[in-house]
């Protein structure tokens, strides 16, 4: 298995180079085009907002560089460099006995891991953002949420890993796929939970009060044929002025949700337009293609970690000496991004091409007029670039480019 670790150093290796490579490619395209709107957007984005714009792109940019490279030294010595043995030797002095042993392990891994990456979060939230005028979260704000993160992480988390790691020891060598409906069930009861259970810890949800906008709302929703448990405006305005919509839930309990940020910007036929959009994604099947192809992974994963948790080189190879459930577990999890990296222009393919069918959905079905002019505001509030750098943009980008996708809707989308 050194043939292993060779091709974990190598995999890593490419995907640093090739990040960097992608950022810096970024970085000169949103320097470059500094000092000119294009032509497209002249009209309605000022130069100082194209420049403010350009100077937040470049800040966040030089900021995930170097994340990039703290990230990669991280994972070094949480795997080959003998963080994760000796982690799991140090838990196993508690004599906790299983699945305790694996979880406590993994818990303490994970924290481990979040705390390593705290200080970007921190000088993002309270340097970046704060400079650019997008933070409205206060330090206690922030620490409370990482309190609650954590609760929820705990409360989640604990009780899937304990099944986990249980079936992976006792249920034979087909544990994985025991293992994958796990997964799944955990999930859809996660997505059924979060609108309900879990995001009401973090935000405040009200009703859309009756009045013009909802008529608006109600009229798209009847159109799309589209029922849903509500459409709630969220207080996103207590940690960021950033703009947004989306959709959640399954089945018949799905809910709408606009962020109050977005409605202090955007006129009545403009929220009409994106939630116009956001009903295509979910009448154009796209959300459940996504879980469909989610799932699909996972189950391609924990094949593949039923076949390496087998094969004894395998922890060694990843600078783990004993060999246990858990540590396949944690080591899977670590590595398995970093060879899959390759795939990521082709999700990012897959999602832009959604957004475009989406886009098209919503000028069928409201104005193509109103969505670019709402467009066109949320790049401009949300500091978007304007010009990014086109093999950056193929590769990391969910979303068409502005200009793209502007262009798209000028011909009918
Ligand atoms: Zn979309």
């Amino acid at each position: 298995m050194q043939l292993l670790t060779a091709a974990f150093l190598l995999a890593l290796g490419l995907m640093v180079a090739v990040r960097w490579w992608l950022a810096s490619r970024q970085l000169a395209a949103v320097r470059a085009h500094r000092g000119v709107v294009p032509a497209a957007f002249a009209a309605s984005v000022s130069r100082a907002d194209h420049e403010r714009a350009a100077d937040y792109n470049a800040a966040r940019l030089l900021l995930g560089r170097l994340e990039l490279l703290f990230e990669a030294a991280v994972l070094l010595l949480v795997t080959l460099g003998g963080g994760l043995g000796a982690l799991d030797a140090w838990v196993a002095r508690l004599r906790l006995g299983d699945p305790w042993h694996g979880v406590v392990t993994l818990a303490l891994l994970a924290l481990v891991m979040a705390a390593a990456g705290l200080p970007f979060a921190i000088y993002s939230t309270f340097r970046i953002e704060s400079r650019f005028g997008f933070n409205r979260t206060t330090p206690a704000l922030f620490m409370l949420d990482m309190l609650r993160s954590l609760g929820v992480a705990l409360v989640l988390g604990v009780p899937l890993l304990a099944v986990l790691l249980w079936l992976m020891a006792a249920s034979g060598d087909a544990w994985w796929l025991y293992a994958w409906a796990v997964w799944v069930v955990f999930g859809l009861l996660v997505s059924f939970a979060w609108p309900r259970f879990i995001a009401p810890l973090f935000n405040r949800f009200r009703p859309l009060e009756p009045g013009a906008l909802r008529e608006v709302v109600e009229g798209i929703m009847s159109r799309c044929g589209f029922a849903t448990d509500g459409v709630f405006v969220m207080d996103g305005s207590r940690r960021s002025s950033h703009g947004n919509a989306y959709f959640t839930g399954v089945g018949r309990h799905k809910r709408i949700v606009l962020f109050d940020t977005l409605l202090e910007r955007l006129e009545p036929p403009e929220v009409e337009a994106v939630l116009a959009h956001e009903l295509g994604h979910f009448r154009l099947h796209h959300i459940r293609q996504r879980l469909a192809l989610s799932f699909g992974a996972a189950l391609i994963g924990f094949a593949l970690l039923g076949a390496l948790a087998r094969a004894p080189g395998f922890y060694a190879a990843l600078g783990v000496p004993a060999r246990s459930t858990h540590a396949a577990l944690a080591l899977f999890a670590l590595v398995v991004p970093v060879f899959t990296f390759p795939l990521s222009p082709f999700a990012s393919w897959w999602s832009r091409r959604h957004e475009y069918q989406a886009d098209r959905f919503a000028v069928a079905h409201s104005s193509g007029a109103a969505l670019a002019t709402a467009l066109v505001k949320l790049y401009r509030d949300n500091a978007a670039t304007l010009t990014p750098d086109p093999v950056y943009s193929a590769w990391h980008d969910s979303h068409p480019p502005a200009l793209a996708r502007i262009a798209a809707l000028g011909k009918g989308a």
